[in-house]
C-alpha cells in the first residue's frame, strides 16, 4: 500500500525535529549527517526535497553555557543565531561531499501571509529546485517576536507543504509514529499504521505532550498532518532517529504513521487563502448560508450574514462561523467591515442602494474561499 501511496510523489518535505539531530550536549552531528546522506540519495534518485530543519536553539544553547531549556527570548534568540550556522554548515558538508548544494532560507510568519511576500518566498523556493539546490528552511528565529512567529516547525512545514505545492510532507520526529496512548506510559499503546481521518477523538489522543529540546509535541503535528491533509497532501510521521529511515520509506516499508489527505489537491490561490493569509475577522452566518457555503458549493451572500466581528477592510481574508462561532471556512472578503455593517442581512440586490456602489453580488466568492472542516459527503463516509 505505501509504495502505491507514494508513486505519485515527486516533492516532498522533510520536516527534521531539533529531538533528531539535537540532544542536551548540542547538535548530534553524526546523526544529521545520516540524514543528510538519505536525503542525498533521494534527490539522486530524482526527488525534489525541501528541509524544514529544526535545532539551531539546541545547537547554539550548549555555545552559551545554557543547560535546560533557554529561559528568555533574547537568551534563545542568540542560541538560535549561533546554532543555525552550525546546522547549515552540517548540511552543506555532507552535500558538498556528495556533489550536492544547499541554500539558507529563513522565514517568518509575516513573509507568508502578505501575498507579495509570499509569492516572492513562492519563486525563490522554486527557482533554488530548478536548479538543483536543496533549501534548508527555519524559522527566522532571531528576529521573530509573537506576532510574527509560526510557532513551531511543524506549523512551518506545512505552511512550506502548502507554499511550494508539495507532494508529500515527512515529519522526522523522536518517537516512531503516533500511538493511540502514551508509549511511555502504556506500554500496550500501539502505533497507528495509517490514519484515515483526523478526529477530534484523535487529536485528544495526542494530548499537549512537549519534546524536551523542540517547541512542538504530537498535537504540532497532528496540527500540521490536518493542514496539509486539508489541501489534499499526506503525512508520514516516522523516528528520524531510525537508521535509514528515509530509505525505508521510499522503499515501501510499513515504517511509521500515514495521515492520508481528507480532500483533493486545492488550488495555489486557495492553499494561500487557507493556511498562510492571517484572518482578520470574523462572519457568523446563519443555518441557510452554512448549508449553501458547506453543502452546496456556494458563495456567502450578505443575506446570510448574521454577526461581523473584528476590523477589516476588503481584500482581507476572515473566518466563516455558524451562528456559536465554530469556523467552518475561510475566505477573502470582497467588501470592508464598516460596509458589511451596512449591508449584512440584506439581499444582493439592495448592496446598491445602501452604499452607493457595489463590488459584486457575493461577499465571499467561492472561487476566493476554502472550508476548513471536512467536507458533509466525506466525514460522513
Ligand atoms: N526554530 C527552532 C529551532 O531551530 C525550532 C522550533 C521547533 O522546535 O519547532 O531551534
Amino acid at each position: 500500500m505505501r509504495n502505491a501511496l507514494l508513486s505519485h510523489v515527486k516533492r516532498v518535505i522533510v520536516k527534521i525535529g531539533s529531538g533528531v539531530i539535537s540532544s542536551e550536549a548540542g547538535l548530534d552531528r553524526t546523526m544529521l549527517a545520516a540524514i543528510a546522506e538519505d536525503l542525498c540519495d533521494l534527490r539522486q534518485q530524482g526527488l525534489e526535497i525541501i528541509v524544514v530543519s529544526s535545532g539551531a536553539v539546541a545547537a547554539g544553547k550548549c555555545q552559551l553555557g545554557i543547560t535546560g531549556r533557554p529561559q528568555t527570548i533574547p537568551q534563545k534568540q542568540a542560541a538560535a543565531a549561533i546554532g543555525q550556522t552550525r546546522i547549515i554548515r552540517a548540511y552543506k558538508e555532507t552535500f558538498i561531499d556528495r556533489g550536492h548544494m544547499v541554500a539558507q532560507v529563513l522565514l517568518t510568519r509575516d513573509d507568508l501571509s502578505n501575498r507579495r511576500r509570499y509569492l516572492n518566498a513562492r519563486n525563490t523556493l522554486s527557482t533554488l529546485l530548478e536548479y538543483g539546490v536543496t533549501p534548508i528552511v527555519n524559522e527566522n528565529d532571531t528576529v521573530v517576536v509573537e506576532e510574527i512567529r509560526f510557532g513551531d516547525n511543524d506549523n512551518l512545514s506545512a505552511l512550506v507543504t502548502s507554499l511550494v505545492e508539495g507532494d508529500l510532507l515527512i515529519i522526522l520526529s523522536d518517537v516512531d509514529g503516533f500511538y493511540d496512548g502514551d508509549p511511555s506510559l502504556n506500554p500496550d499503546a500501539k502505533l497507528i499504521g495509517v490514519v484515515e481521518r483526523i478526529t477530534p477523538k484523535l487529536e485528544s489522543l495526542a494530548g499537549d505532550s512537549k519534546g524536551t529540546l523542540g517547541t512542538g509535541g504530537m498535537s504540532t503535528k497532528i496540527k500540521a498532518a490536518k493542514r496539509v491533509g486539508l489541501a489534499g497532501v499526506g503525512t508520514l510521521i516516522v523516528n528520524g532517529r531510525t537508521p535509514h529511515i528515509l530509505r525505508k520509506v521510499f522503499a515501501g516499508e510499513n515504517v511509521g504513521s500515514y495521515f492520508l489527505p481528507a480532500q483533493s489537491k486545492m488550488t495555489a490561490k486557495k492553499r494561500w487563502i487557507a493556511f498562510s493569509k492571517k484572518p482578520r475577522g470574523k462572519l457568523l452566518v446563519d443555518e441557510g448560508a452554512y448549508r449553501a457555503v458547506v453543502e452546496l458549493g456556494k458563495s456567502l451572500l450578505p443575506s446570510g450574514i448574521c454577526g461581523i466581528e473584528g476590523s477589516f477592510e476588503r481584500g482581507d481574508a476572515v473566518r466563516l462561523c455558524d451562528r456559536q462561532g465554530n469556523e467552518f471556512a475561510k475566505g477573502v472578503t470582497s467588501y470592508s467591515q464598516p460596509e458589511l455593517l451596512r449591508i449584512a442581512g440584506k439581499q444582493s440586490s439592495a448592496i446598491e442602494a445602501t452604499l452607493g456602489y457595489k463590488y459584486r453580488d457575493e461577499i465571499i466568492y467561492r472561487d476566493d474561499m476554502v472550508l476548513t472542516i471536512e467536507d458533509k459527503e466525506e466525514s460522513d463516509a
